[in-house]
C-alpha cells in the first residue's frame, strides 16, 4: 500500500441484489462473495472504500461517467467493455443460463420461447445473449433493472423465462426462488473488478495484489466456500 491510497476513500458501485455476490443480510448489510472479497482485499492492501449499491446498469454507467471509482458487481470481463474499462484479473468464472417457473413443464428449450415474453436485466451479458437469439427463436424481450424483479416477472407468469448468470440463478434456485434451470449453460466471461479506462490504476493494482494474496493464504477459497459450499 502507499501513503496516497491511505488518504483516499474509494467509491465502489455494486448491484442491488445479485446473491451470492452481493445482497443484504438480515441486518441490511451488504454481504456476498464480492463484498467479502473487497473487504478482505482492502484490509490486505490498506485502502478505504464505500460501497454504493446502485443496481448493475446504473453502476456501470456511473463508472463510465467517472462518478464512482470502481465497480464490483459480478461484472463480466467482455471485449466490448474493455474499450471503456480496465479490469482486474478474473476472480470467478460465469456463464449465462435460462430459467423458467418451477411448475412450467412446457418450456425446456429456446424453441419453446416462440411468441413468448422473456425477461432480461438491462445492460447484462444475459440480456445481450437473449438479444442475440431473439430473431432466431421469435420471442419478445421485457427488461428489468434488477434480478429480483426479473425473477418475479417469471413467477407471476408475465414472462415465460429469464436469462441470468449461471452461478446466481443456481444459487437462487437452491434457495427456493421458485424457478428452475432448463437449458445448458452458455459459455460466458469471468467476473472482474473494473475501473474506468486509464483511471485508478493504483486501485486496480491493489485489487490484483490483494486477490493474489488472498488466493495464496486460502482466504479467497474460504470466502467462496462460505457462500457456495454444498455441504453434501
Ligand atoms: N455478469 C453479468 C454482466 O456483467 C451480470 C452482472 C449483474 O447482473 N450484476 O453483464
Amino acid at each position: 500500500s502507499n501513503a496516497k491510497a491511505e488518504e483516499k476513500t474509494y467509491i465502489i458501485a455494486t448491484d442491488v441484489t445479485f446473491a451470492p455476490f452481493e445482497f443484504q443480510d438480515e441486518n441490511g448489510d451488504f454481504v456476498g462473495i464480492d463484498m467479502d472479497l473487497l473487504k478482505a482485499i482492502a484490509e490486505d492492501q490498506g485502502f478505504k472504500y464505500q460501497v454504493r449499491p446502485l443496481g448493475f446498469n446504473a453502476a456501470v454507467q456511473a463508472l463510465e461517467a467517472k462518478q464512482v471509482d470502481a465497480v464490483i458487481a459480478g461484472m463480466s470481463i467482455t471485449d466490448e467493455r474493455k474499450l471503456k474499462f480496465d479490469f482486474s484479473d478474473p476472480y470467478f468464472d460465469s456463464g449465462v443460463i435460462m430459467a423458467v417457473d418451477e411448475d412450467n413443464n412446457k418450456v425446456s428449450s429456446y424453441e419453446d420461447l416462440k411468441g413468448e415474453r422473456v425477461a432480461v436485466k438491462t445492460g447484462t451479458e444475459g440480456a445481450a445473449f437473449a438479444q442475440s437469439i431473439q430473431d432466431k427463436y421469435g420471442f419478445k424481450i421485457v427488461t428489468f433493472d434488477d434480478s429480483a424483479n426479473m425473477y418475479e416477472d417469471v413467477k407471476t407468469g408475465n414472462s415465460i423465462a429469464c436469462f441470468d448468470d449461471y452461478p446466481v440463478l443456481a444459487y437462487g434456485v437452491k434457495q427456493g426462488n421458485g424457478l428452475k434451470i432448463v437449458t445448458d449453460k452458455e459459455s460466458g466471461s469471468s467476473y472482474g473488478f473494473a475501473v474506468a479506462k486509464g483511471e485508478n490504476a493504483e486501485l486496480l493494482q491493489m485489487f490484483n495484489d490483494g486477490l493474489s494474496n488472498l488466493k495464496a493464504s486460502g482466504e479467497y477459497q474460504k470466502i467462496l466456500d462460505k457462500y457456495l459450499e454444498t455441504g453434501d
